[in-house]
């Protein structure tokens, strides 16, 4: 047998962390590499938090699982507490990223289907190079040829637009619109900020049409951005947003969350999750709100954000073959390069310890963090120029 006890499903590393302390990992032969992909726009809290660690070890030894079918004093609090602090009335608690676009998606659908609608509006626009998981539907949800290979029949009922495109959307919308699903910066694609103009037109032709305008906030979310939520720094309202990530500063959960009048499809019995809010998901997000959620923490976010970004901005200055320029809001950058930016990625890691993330576009992901201090940006920028200094371009 070839196959691997773990499905071959990843292009796994030679890195194999065991130990996290603050903004490090720690493999099982002792390097100790900075970690500035934080799984991926997970572990916002870096690694070994206390608060989060706490709450956890609490809540196991209280009680870990109990079934949707009994009442939720746990996933009522967290809910509760994302209501107070955004624009939702109310949240479904799903076990990863892709459950909850999913059920963004069961969301806008169900507000046509709902008896007032027009069961005809099922088609949802979407977005060139969007990234919205690895289920069936969020693949659908995709133009990315790659993720669709050997998986056909994708499902029906999405239409690609180009990214940032707002003429594009609008002439994409018809009597079987249902809605749009947005990444407000797209992640995977690049990190790529949609502008102004593109989201408030986005919201615009909702209204105008009575359709949802569903943003897939897994990546960009939580504080990442120096705003709770990336929405708030467009001026705009959602009707529904899907998180993740974040929100369980490492322990996985994400969460639908929808207006009332968005989610008046979502009744008894339309959608369900045997673990989705349990109490142990719940405690580690109260733990990573506890943190995050408050002007203190979401200040420093923007300041070390916009350190970070100049300091990059003056950096690549240095290696104009090498970068293009930087983009990206709060601690979601993005250094776009000149070349592939993979090969730079493993050069980082593998001779100077330092984890960063390939995107498409040729943009290298900056995400450390959001609890880094000076002593770790400082790091940073020693290794990312010793990096840049003796990284050779492969040939081809
Ligand atoms: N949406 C976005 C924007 C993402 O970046 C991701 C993961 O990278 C997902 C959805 C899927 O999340 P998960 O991997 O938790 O299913």
């Amino acid at each position: 047998m070839s196959i691997t006890p773990l499905m071959p499903v990843y292009p796994r590393c030679d890195v194999r962390p065991v130990r996290g302390e603050h903004c490090h990992l720690i493999d099982e032969d002792g390097t100790r590499y900075l970690d500035f992909a934080s799984g991926i726009a997970v572990n916002l809290l870096g690694h070994s938090h206390e608060g989060l660690i706490g709450a956890i070890q609490r809540q196991a030894a209280e009680l870990m699982h109990v079934s949707n079918l009994y009442g939720s004093p746990q996933g009522e609090a967290l809910a509760q507490r994302l209501v107070d602090l955004t624009f939702a009335d109310t949240v479904f608690f799903t076990n990863s990223g892709a459950e909850a676009v999913e059920t963004a998606i069961k969301t806008v659908r169900a507000y046509h289907q709902h008896d007032d609608g027009d069961a005809n509006r099922t088609e949802i626009i979407t977005f060139a190079n969007a990234f919205h998981g690895r289920t069936m539907a969020t693949i659908s949800a995709s133009n990315q040829e790659k993720m669709h290979k050997g998986f056909q029949p994708l499902l029906g009922g999405f239409r690609y637009v180009e990214f940032d495109d707002l003429e594009a959307a609008k002439a994409a919308v018809g009597p079987q619109t249902a809605g749009f699903l947005v990444e407000p910066i797209q992640g995977e694609g690049g990190i790529r900020p949609a502008s102004m103009e593109f989201m408030q037109g986005l919201r615009a032709l909702a209204d105008e049409h009575d359709l949802m305008l569903a943003l897939d906030e897994v990546q960009c979310g939580v504080a990442r951005t120096g705003t709770l939520y990336a929405y708030e720094q467009y001026g705009i309202t959602p009707d529904v947003v899907a998180t993740a990530k974040g929100i369980g500063g490492g322990f996985p959960f994400g969460a639908c969350m929808a207006t009332e009048k968005a989610a008046r499809g979502m009744g008894f019995g339309t959608h369900g999750s045997t673990y989705g809010g349990n109490p142990l998901a719940m405690a580690a997000g109260m733990a990573v709100l506890d943190a995050v959620a408050n002007d203190e923490f979401l200040s420093e976010v923007r300041t070390k954000g916009k350190k970070i970004r100049s300091r990059l901005e003056q950096f690549i200055g240095n290696y104009p073959d090498l970068f293009d320029y930087v983009r990206g809001m709060g601690l979601m950058l993005g250094l776009r390069m000149k070349v592939e930016s993979r090969p730079f990625m493993v050069h980082l890691r593998d001779s100077h310890d330092l984890l960063t993330v390939a995107a498409g576009d040729q943009t290298l992901r900056v995400l450390p963090p959001l609890v880094i201090g000076d002593a770790e940006i400082d790091e940073f920028f020693e290794k990312l120029s010793a990096g840049a200094a003796d990284f050779v371009v492969p040939a081809g």
